[in-house]
């Protein structure tokens, strides 16, 4: 089947790439011309495990092409699918703003029947609005075009981006319209070969099913830093909680980690953005509320176990931290609403200098924040240990679980660690003379 693709960030760029795997024909389509030009070349925008080789086959291949021409993509196929931001708009609801340019591109372009897909997270009732623009726009143009619009909300994690989307655990279709039903069942056969992982529903459900998904994960991490923190007054150790409580099948092992809160381009503007939409119809969302107010108190916990350890902030004034882990999670290069940002700007406002290493995120990094005397980033993990007064790790990265104790005990200044995704046996570094500081670790 052909497809066409609007934006190639995150999730277009992935959506892309494994449906051209399967076999498809994809045409994406950026705005951004530098992306497009790099893309051509070869260079990927994102860094994400596998999905350099599947792009690059399926170029090679002539399945998957990059293109800035609004006019070819729309052409290219019946199935066009909407993938650009949603970011946070000023009051915490979703941007739309981008989402229906690209329905108003599709709608000035398209000369027979089109199925618009709504890929990006958008809140409830927005199908409807795409939906009014592209009528607006034929309108306008004086035509009369038969279109669908679906519902087709993305799951992918980033940094499993692409094994999630060709071993998805559902795809969540909402259309009411036969039609377009048929066509998304055939677009995504290839991944129901085993059982079937397609679920139809109705678009407002679709749309809300996205938002319900991310707002259980953050409520999940809230809740467990929630009781992290009170075990640490307690004198219990959240990480015996955690198994305690995991055993329970109603409960489970997964997503009950505590840490450093939260972070990324999904969980914190999901969270705002459905809350902003429970406002907007007169409903008291006080869960959600408290979910993103724990998660904003629990990212300046590292920051509070420092200024604590040395005896209040103004005494990190000309101390130098190392900083293990940048990306808001590991094996991604996203720094968007990373917990160690929260960090760095907390100990650089109190005076600090700050020593970074991250596996893959070091040039998003620099891109963000530049080098300077109160921030450096490091070859390796070791080298950003030189002369400082503490560790503090924000990255659960897997480089970082079994380090060299004795080698970062040569580096450091003192034997500080202050350790956000609690990667390391407590009594064990205590009783080697550490200072150790894990989460909710009494
Ligand atoms: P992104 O910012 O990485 O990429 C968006 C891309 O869209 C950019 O390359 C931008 O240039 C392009 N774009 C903007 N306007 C355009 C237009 N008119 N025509 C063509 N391209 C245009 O975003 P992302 O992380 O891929 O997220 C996209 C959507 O998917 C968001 O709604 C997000 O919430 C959702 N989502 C993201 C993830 C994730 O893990 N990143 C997971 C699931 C869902």
């Amino acid at each position: 089947m052909k497809l066409t693709i609007f934006g190639t960030g995150y999730v277009g760029l992935v959506t892309g790439a494994c449906l051209a795997e399967v076999g498809h024909s994809v045409v994406c389509i950026d705005i951004d011309q530098r992306k497009i030009d790099n893309l051509n070349r070869g260079v990927l925008p994102i860094w994400e495990p596998g999905l350099e080789a599947i792009v690059e086959r399926n170029v090679a291949e002539g399945r998957l092409r990059f293109t800035t021409d609004t006019a070819l993509a729309v052409k290219h196929a019946e199935i066009q699918f909407i993938a650009v931001g949603t970011p946070p708009d000023e009051d915490g609801s979703a941007d739309l703003q981008y989402v229906l340019s690209v329905a108003e591109s599709i709608a000035r372009n398209m000369d027979g029947y089109r199925v618009i897909i709504n890929k990006s997270t958008v809140p409830v009732g927005t199908a409807d609005k795409v939906r009014a623009r592209v009528e607006q726009v034929l309108a306008e143009r004086k035509v009369e075009v038969p279109f669908d619009v679906v519902s087709n909300p993305e799951f992918l994690k980033e940094g499993a981006a692409v094994g999630d989307f060709l071993k998805p655990d559902r795809i969540v279709i909402g259309t009411v319209s036969p039609r377009a039903r048929e066509l998304m069942r055939e677009l995504y056969e290839p991944f129901n070969r085993n059982h079937e992982r397609t679920m139809f529903m109705d678009v407002r459900s679709a749309e809300l099913t996205k938002y319900a998904a991310n707002a259980m994960l953050a409520t999940k991490i809230s809740f467990m830093n929630e009781l992290a923190n009170m075990a640490e007054i307690l004198g219990a150790d959240i990480e015996e909680v955690r198994k305690g409580i995991g055993a329970d099948p109603r409960i489970g092992y997964h997503f009950i980690y505590p840490g450093c809160g939260y972070g990324g381009s999904c969980f914190p503007k999901d969270v705002q953005a459905l809350e902003r939409t429970a406002q907007q119809i007169g409903y008291e969302a006080s869960l959600l509320k408290a979910v993103e107010a724990v998660n904003n108190r629990q990212k300046q916990v590292l920051f509070a176990k420092l200024a604590k350890h040395f005896g209040g902030p103004q005494a990190l004034r000309g101390k130098t931290i190392a900083v293990w882990g940048l990306s808001f999670k590991p094996n991604t290069d996203d720094m968007r609403e990373a917990p160690s940002r929260a960090l760095l700007e907390a100990l650089w406002q109190a005076g600090a200098k700050v020593q970074a290493f991250d596996p893959v995120a070091m040039e998003e990094t620099r891109r963000i924040y530049p080098e300077g005397p109160a921030f450096s980033l490091a070859a390796d993990k070791y080298s950003a240990l030189d002369g400082a007064d503490a560790l503090a790790i924000c990255t659960e990265w897997q480089q970082f679980r079994a380090p060299d104790f004795d080698e970062i005990q040569n580096r450091l200044r003192a034997k500080v660690i202050v350790d956000g995704r609690n990667l390391y046996h407590p009594e064990r570094l205590r009783s080697e003379g550490w200072t150790y500081y894990g989460i909710g670790r009494a």
